[in-house]
């Protein structure tokens, strides 16, 4: 039996993670789930999988979810320093699903234990990828992409020589409103940025993938979690998000990953590794398709993606920074402070303003440090959503 944790998971990733593991109980054993508001699910969840430990990250709901898992033998515990706790517990297999910062310290708690760090939470990667690789190899872990384009150069690159890895492609949907005149997208509506043409996902990756905040984190993400230079990762919309990564080598030839879009691949993928193990996913009829389609990334339409290449220059806290403002900016989006397209702009001020004061880029790295920048980070970007 394997054992496994879950952290978020009573969000889109969790849950899916949650639906392959039910699928075959006898070969998992689930240790610690954790959740934020949505209680029932969390509370669902934690009986059907059997879990020992249930934890919200919430003080304050502590007593309700203790009400919601009476006489369950789940044992309940509250707060992000609960979170971290369970995530601490040395198990086989840990899914890191929270979304945002958030899910930094939980994941770098497990990685200590030096088992397999199933890793969704891409803001892991771009706050702090140069800590959080350096941590898990100290430690023997092994970090296991799940975010689709990466669990897709990961398959892609299985048995293959780095040494002749030239660049990566990473394909973007394009997000909601890739087909609007660009004019219109001032006036987009939190309704309308959340809703995907492709994927089914959480509220907040989905605005993110409208604005391509996701896919300039998934860039960041890319250089740390494969070790290439910015000049070697590529981006390309693909409307019908089949192609979920392609790497090409110095040889020419290109390897791509096609499959639905389905995150519960990925998950899979990550759960079953080394092997592979079949999953529920739909089966592609190419035929079917008929055509896949390709273009380039409008710079005006998507100012995220050049931010991501100011921040993957400027290396260090660069890249705490810019997840610490980009969290902050969705949340003024979300509260109706600002409008859709003034995300970018509360990004990049906030990286100019701290870059303009030094230190980003020689900092010293560490998990202080980072957690720091976010902060002041933070600070700044409410500042400029604000006035
Ligand atoms: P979600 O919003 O559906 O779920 C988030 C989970 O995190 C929930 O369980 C929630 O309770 C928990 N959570 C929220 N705030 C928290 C906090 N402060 N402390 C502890 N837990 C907290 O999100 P999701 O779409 O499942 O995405 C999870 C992560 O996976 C994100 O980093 C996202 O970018 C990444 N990801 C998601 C998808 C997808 O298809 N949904 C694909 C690729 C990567
Ligand atoms: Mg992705």
């Amino acid at each position: 039996m394997k054992t496994v944790s879950i952290l978020g998971a009573t969000g889109s990733i969790g849950q899916n993670t949650i639906d392959l593991i039910k699928r075959r109980p006898d070969e998992f054993d689930v240790v610690a789930v954790t959740g934020g508001h949505n209680l029932e699910q969390l509370a669902a969840s934690a009986v059907e999988l059997g879990a020992q430990v249930a934890v919200t990250c919430y003080d304050e709901k502590f007593a309700d979810l203790r009400e919601l898992l009476s006489g369950k033998n789940v044992e309940v515990k509250a707060g992000e320093e609960a979170v971290v706790e369970a995530a601490s517990i040395s198990v086989d297999w840990t899914m890191s699903a929270i979304v945002g910062a958030a899910g930094l310290r939980p994941g770098m708690a497990s990685l200590s234990n030096g088992k397999t760090l199933a890793l969704a939470n891409k803001e892991s990667l771009v706050s702090a990828g140069q800590a959080y690789m350096g941590h898990a190899k100290a430690s023997g872990a092994t970090v296991l992409p799940v975010d689709s384009e990466h669990s897709a150069v990961f398959q892609a690159l299985i048995g293959e020589d780095m040494a002749a890895l030239e660049r990566v492609i990473i394909t973007a949907s394009g997000g909601a409103f890739r087909d609007w005149p660009i004019e219109k997208l001032k006036t987009a509506t939190l309704a309308e940025a959340s809703s995907h043409p492709n994927w089914d996902m959480g509220q907040r990756i989905t605005i993110d993938s409208a604005s391509m905040f996701n896919k300039a984190m998934e860039l960041i993400e890319t250089k740390e979690f494969f070790g290439v230079s910015s000049e070697q990762i590529e981006t390309v919309i693909h409307p019908e998000s089949l192609i979920h990564a392609l790497v090409g080598f110095n040889d020419g030839a290109l390897m791509a990953h096609v499959g639905p879009p389905d995150m519960r691949h990925a998950i899979g993928f990550a759960l079953n590794w080394p092997d592979r193990i079949e999953l529920p996913v739909e089966r592609l009829n190419l035929t079917d398709i008929g055509q896949l389609t390709f273009r380039a990334p409008d710079d005006a339409r998507y100012p995220a993606l050049a931010i991501a290449r100011d921040v993957m220059e400027i290396g260090g806290l660069a890249g705490a920074v810019f997840t610490a403002a980009k969290e902050r900016a969705l949340d003024a989006f979300i509260a109706g402070q600002i409008g859709f397209m003034d995300m970018a702009p509360v990004v990049s001020k906030t990286l100019d303003k701290m870059s303009a004061q030094g230190g980003l880029q020689n900092a010293k790295i560490t998990l202080d440090s980072i957690l720091d920048a976010d902060k002041t980070a933070r600070i700044y970007a409410g500042e400029f959503a604000t006035n």
